[in-house]
């Protein structure tokens, strides 16, 4: 993906890898088969339970089947992913279930956050996602584009406002990390990697936050885009196209009713 600034060139690419989506179903504390992952273990049942109350529950792989495959890399994935990912509500385990098994787990373990009283769950379930740090992260994002658009919407720009939004930022990006892209005419270029799909929401907010331009929702979807374009109301053609044609059979239906009406 080539990241460009307002004029169009490039500034930058990022390179990522494919990401499996494969069907995830929640491991709680409730669940009834924990005792023989604590025996492999080695760690005690009453433990990973307790481990496994503060985490929320891990996500677990439920089938071995790939459902398909994505590309941290291409821009209409990225752009789909981010949306959805800022919209999802947290509030609601089965939604974020359901987000997971849309675009796979997030690439977020508990140990950093959770520390000891996730220590047990991360070596029963080495690198699993727990719903914790799943919606830790989504509503860092959600809250980081809210105090974007807000900031971008102010008339004077304010430097303490903005560093301090930044540095809540640039605490997640640092596992972007630089790399080298090969290009065939032009030999080794500069380029960003991106490993997981949460730090494309870390990228894709400093993109924004960096580029000109205005935050917007998009009037289908309800999903955040950039743009500088004030008529713009639709993140991107999918919606468009959606949105004219619901408009279009909705007026059908009302010219239908009235013409019930006069009848
Ligand atoms: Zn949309």
């Amino acid at each position: 993906m080539i990241l460009k600034d307002e004029e169009g060139y490039p500034t930058g690419t990022w390179e990522g890898r494919p990401w499996k989506v494969v069907e995830h179903g929640l491991l709680t504390a409730e669940s009834p088969d924990l005792l023989p992952h604590a025996e492999k273990a080695g760690v005690a049942l009453n433990n990973l339970r307790a481990g496994l109350r503060v985490v929320r529950g891990v996500f677990m792989p439920s089938s071995s089947t790939t459902d398909r495959i994505w590309d941290l890399a291409n821009e209409d994935d990225v752009g789909a992913f981010v949306r959805d990912a800022l919209r999802v509500s947290v509030k609601n385990p089965s939604k974020v279930i359901d987000f997971v098994n849309r675009w796979g787990v997030l690439g977020t373990s508990g140990e950093a956050l959770f520390g000891q009283a996730a220590l047990d769950v991360i070596k029963t379930f080495p690198g699993a996602n727990s719903m914790a740090a799943t919606c830790e992260a989504l509503s860092k994002a959600q809250a980081a584009a809210q105090q974007l658009d807000a900031l971008k919407r102010r008339r004077a720009p304010s430097e303490a406002a903005w560093r301090e939004w930044a540095a809540g930022l640039e605490e997640w990006l640092f596992s972007v990390r630089p790399s080298i892209r090969w290009d065939p005419v032009k030999g080794p270029k500069p380029a960003w990697t991106v490993e997981r799909p949460v730090d494309l929401l870390w990228i894709t907010l400093w993109d924004w936050a960096t580029r000109g331009g205005r935050l917007r929702r998009c009037e289908h979807c309800d999903g955040w885009f950039p743009t500088r374009d004030p008529r713009k109301r639709y993140c991107a053609t999918v919606c468009t196209n959606r949105a004219s044609a619901a408009a279009f059979y909705d007026r059908q239906r009302r010219a239908k009713q009235r013409r019930g009406a006069t009848a």
